[in-house]
């Protein structure tokens, strides 16, 4: 049952949001004026100081809070129910206790693999790696959710195989916790009219579309077509007023077309709310060094996201260069940790070594398994946030962790030691370090006006 002061907040929260609703390009600078009024200026502050500022600029993240209120009411109401309320300010609250308390990581957010069977076979996917046969039973993934919710968690997040292959399922595990918020990555194949109508109807679902680059780029990686499908589904998720993003990794291939102005625009155009960007990874026997950008590849993506970010209405992320903005790596349930579709539970979606498998123990076990104390220990692993990873960035600290900690590779079709997959991320950390100490000690670029380098 909810407390008093949790339906008291629930209240407030809920007539704020109605009132801007009802005119949010006037009614949300005076929103903020009433918070100014009620709130100490401790209570979120700089943040509410900046959306101030970008209001009266009316500049991109302005245009991108408008965006939202083009959106399906329904689902733009639990969004910010379960996103900002349940997931961030009481979540946060909660998950923070529950640190203090069980003296380990508990993470924000859980990513989870549904299934490893996907209806395509893109080159380099690391959830082809672990065979394709695998599930998590649907009172698997609701134990772990109501599980997550104790400790505070109301963020969960699709990854796999594809996740839509079991559609029917992740409709009903909205129902069954509205409270909480669903993101899924997919490749978007899947996405149809009767999909974008349940997802209207349960309000808390949202796609993370992948997409490698326009039609060429995308195809030979996924699949003739498939860039044309994704195409439609994005036309009809916005045709449905639906929210949703996309996910990219960029690789020495494709990086300059996915930073590209004409990329951005293209998402924006199509809809898109937010883009993640990801570092290609190395992981797995069979994954190539090649695809690994090389430091002035990495640095041309570091400064065309942040640009970018100061001018389109988009929200974006880049996975290994924004580590500055959460403190390191966010993995081993510092902020989130993946579980496979065999139940593995694992620091990382790309650190495929663990201890502890769902189906055995509970997820509080699982956070205090030996890998997973072994990142609570030893986090940030890096001061200079350029450089946060404990496989890319800083190999040495994954070998040891792996090591110490006996750990297994849960890649069952074809286990990789940890030597080989730190081997090949050696000589690409050494490589990355100067242009990393670099730029870190440079500090914010897309600030500094100063150097004559940008
Ligand atoms: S382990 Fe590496 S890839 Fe995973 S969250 Fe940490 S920094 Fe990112």
């Amino acid at each position: 049952m909810k407390s008093l002061k949790e339906s008291a907040q629930n209240f407030a929260i809920n007539r704020a949001l109605n009132y801007v609703e009802s005119n949010p390009e006037e009614n949300l600078p005076k929103l903020l004026e009433m918070v100014d009024n009620v709130f100490p200026k401790e209570w979120y502050g700089e943040q509410r100081e900046a959306i101030k500022k970008e209001i009266e600029r009316k500049g991109n993240w302005y245009q991108l809070i408008l965006k939202l209120y083009e959106l399906d009411p329904g689902v733009r109401k639990a969004f910010f129910q379960n996103f900002l309320f349940n997931a961030s300010l009481k979540g946060s609250a909660i998950i923070e206790e529950s640190r203090e308390r069980e003296k380990c990581n508990i993470p924000w957010a859980i990513l989870l693999d549904p299934t490893s069977a996907c209806n395509l076979h893109c080159t380099g996917c690391w959830a082809a790696e672990y065979g394709n046969r695998l599930n998590l039973s649907l009172e698997t993934i609701d134990s772990i959710i109501k599980q997550g919710k104790e400790l505070g968690v109301h963020m969960y997040i699709y990854t796999g195989g594809e996740p839509l292959v079991r559609k029917a399922d992740l409709i009903k595990i909205c129902e069954m916790h509205p409270d909480c918020e669903f993101l899924s990555f997919t490749n978007g194949t899947l996405i149809d009219k009767d999909f974008c109508k349940e997802m209207l109807r349960v309000k808390n679902f949202v796609p993370a579309i992948s997409l490698e680059g326009f039609e060429e780029a995308n195809d030979s990686r996924r699949g003739e077509g498939v860039y044309q499908k994704v195409k439609n589904a994005m036309a009809l998720l916005k045709e449905n007023k639906l929210p949703f993003g996309i996910s990219t990794c960029y690789t020495s291939r494709n990086y300059n077309d996915i930073t590209s102005e004409e990329f951005f625009d293209y998402m924006i155009e199509s809809g898109a709310l937010f883009a993640w960007f990801f570092h290609y990874m190395p992981v797995g026997n069979s994954a190539v060094t090649e695809l690994l950008p090389t430091p002035e590849q990495r640095e041309t993506v570091y400064h065309r996201i942040r640009d970018f970010r100061n001018s389109k209405p988009i929200f974006t992320m880049d996975f290994q260069n924004d580590a500055e903005f959460v403190g390191g790596c966010i993995a081993g349930g510092r902020n989130y940790l993946h579980i496979n579709a065999k139940g593995d539970v694992e620091p990382c979606v790309f650190i495929h070594y663990s201890n502890a498998n769902i189906n055995d123990c509970s997820l509080l076990e699982a956070l205090k398994s030996p890998i997973f104390m072994a990142y609570h220990d030893n986090q940030p692993f890096n001061d200079n946030m350029l450089r946060p990873c404990p496989m890319l960035e800083n190999p040495e600290a994954l070998r040891e962790m792996v090591k110490a900690t006996g750990a297994v590779n849960t890649d069952y079709e074809s286990p990789e030691s940890v030597d080989h997959l730190c081997d090949k991320t050696t000589p690409y950390a050494e490589n990355w370090k100067g242009k990393a100490d670099e730029l870190w000690s440079c500090g914010d670029c897309s600030k500094c006006k100063g150097c004559g380098k940008n």
